[in-house]
């Protein structure tokens, strides 16, 4: 039962039941169609064989005597007789018994010209017989093959009596009469009709065979890819479906393929960015144990007590940064949805951070000036701030002395520009793309060393800077001269409402 159930939710099943329900439709306007335009061509030929055979046997003058002598032959199964006008009424000359068939009233509508076809069943065998009845003037066309002038509707005119009216006394025109049996027809029409009967539902078998054969070939790719899907764990995101043609079915499997790839790759810096975080947090952590650890053993003077706390201090500061910077962009991961949006003047929030961070510049023996024109952008004031200390702290980290920064902001058409340029150690080219990345650090022996903060080096900053930029729908670059110093630029969009 929960087979069938399945079975009839599967595509496979409702795309061969429309076309068999359409399959169905047609056939059966086709079967029908047939049948009634053969039983109306058949028919039609009936009548039209009738009429001829009338229209011959109205040219001969000697029927009536021939019928009334009973010489008359008629072809086998056939009809013909003459119907005379008596005192009595009509009476019937004919091949066979037609008195109890044949209405009288067909008899009267012939005699009053207008032929009548009709069909009633025969006397002696009881099976329908087609019957033709027309006026019978012999005399009327002589010779000629052409029918009789008929008279027009409702008026009756007077007919010269011909040799089978002289056999009998007439009081009108008389009629003649053939008819055929239509059993040929029918047992004709009974054959198509059951045929139709056993070749429908067949045929429709044999295409619902077929059609769920060959939904099941074009749906075959769909199956695999189940299967594929079904095999894939979260720990194993390597499998991928066969892709073997290019019509929609193998575009959707490259489609899967290529989402597979996306969220292996996702998968992967997710791992590595567990792996990365744990180990950062390990060497601060590892520090400060072995220091406690060792600041515990024996009693010691109270200035190696203030050295030990003062290094675990540094690393608690470090881990703390760390921390901070992992929670910042798990809170950037989760999306927009979380920012504080108000308008921002870049302006001012530049000219602000760069006041702040002027002593920090000058310890280390840096110039640094900030260059604005007004310039609002709709923004989260908060995050906004943390990318422009992040690029200046790293200018200033990455400087040496004597050396300068430089903050701009600019104002583009639709965008706002900042830039924190330094004439410091510079990035490599093949660094220019992986800095961005999360705990990406290029050669720390770079650095300013000595004069660096204790807190560098987290690795953590412009993936969060970028992360920052990126969620207020601008970007952010870099360009850089090994040695001769960087310049990050972030465009961030400008709204007409900011
Ligand atoms: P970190 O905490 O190591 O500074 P960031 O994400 O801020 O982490 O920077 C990543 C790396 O990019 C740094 O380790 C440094 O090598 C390089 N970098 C960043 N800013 C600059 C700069 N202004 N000049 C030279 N190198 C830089």
């Amino acid at each position: 039962m929960a087979i069938f159930v399945i079975f009839f939710r599967s595509i496979r099943a409702r795309f061969t039941g429309w076309y068999l329900v359409v399959l169905a439709v047609l056939l059966l306007a086709m079967a029908l169609g047939t049948y009634a335009y053969l039983r109306h061509a058949l028919y039609a030929n009936l009548d039209r064989a009738l009429a001829r055979q009338a229209q011959e046997l109205s040219r001969r003058a000697d029927l009536g005597v021939q019928l009334s002598e009973s010489r008359y032959r008629a072809p086998l199964g056939e009809v013909v007789g003459v119907y005379l006008a008596t005192e009595e009424g009509y009476t019937a000359i004919a091949t066979r018994s037609i008195e109890d068939s044949i209405d009288v009233a067909w008899v009267e509508r012939a005699a009053a010209g207008s032929p009548v076809y009709a069909t009633a069943s025969d006397e002696s065998s009881g099976q329908p017989v087609r019957y033709y009845l027309s006026l019978y003037e012999p005399d009327a066309v002589p010779g000629s093959g052409n029918p009789p002038p008929s008279p027009r509707p409702g008026e009756r005119q007077p007919q010269p009596l011909g040799p089978a009216q002289q056999m009998v006394h007439t009081e009108g025109p008389a009629v003649l009469v053939v008819g055929r049996p239509m059993d040929v027809i029918s047992s004709s029409l009974g054959a198509l009709g059951w045929t139709l009967v056993i070749a429908v539902p067949l045929t429709l078998l044999l295409s619902a065979g077929g059609g769920l054969f060959l939904v099941r070939r074009a749906l075959h790719p769909v199956d695999r890819m189940i299967e594929t899907a079904r095999g894939i764990e979260e720990t194993d995101l390597g499998k991928r479906v066969d892709v073997q043609s290019t019509d929609e079915l193998g575009r959707l499997g490259e489609t899967f393929n290529a989402m597979l790839d996306r969220l292996e790759r996702a998968f992967r810096r997710q791992r590595q960015f567990t792996n990365d975080a744990s180990h950062e947090l390990r060497s601060p952590l590892s520090v400060i144990e072995a220091e406690a650890t060792l600041a515990l053993r024996r009693e010691r003077p109270a200035e190696e007590y203030r050295a030990s706390l003062e290094t675990i201090a540094e690393e608690a500061g470090a881990m703390n940064q760390l921390v901070d910077g992992l929670l910042a962009l798990a809170r950037g991961d989760a999306g927009p949805e979380k920012m504080l949006i108000e308008p921002v003047d870049l302006a001012a929030l530049t000219e602000e951070i760069v006041a702040a961070m002027t002593p920090l510049a000058q310890d280390t023996g840096l110039a640094i000036d900030a260059e604005t024109v007004p310039c609002t952008v709709s923004g989260d004031r908060v995050r906004l701030r943390r990318l422009l200390v992040n690029l200046i702290e790293n200018a200033i980290r990455y400087t040496d002395t004597g050396g300068a920064v430089a903050v701009s902001v600019e104002r583009g058409s639709h965008e706002a520009l900042i830039r924190v340029t330094d004439t410091g150690i510079g990035i490599a080219p093949e660094h220019h793309q992986s800095i961005f990345e999360r705990f990406a650090r290029v050669d720390t022996a770079r650095s300013r060393g000595s004069s660096a903060p204790a807190t560098s080096g987290s690795g953590l900053g412009l993936a969060i800077c970028r992360q920052i930029v990126e969620l207020h729908g601008g970007t952010l670059s870099v360009e850089s001269v090994l040695g001769e110093g960087s310049t990050f630029t972030v465009r961030i969009p400008v709204s007409d409402a900011a």
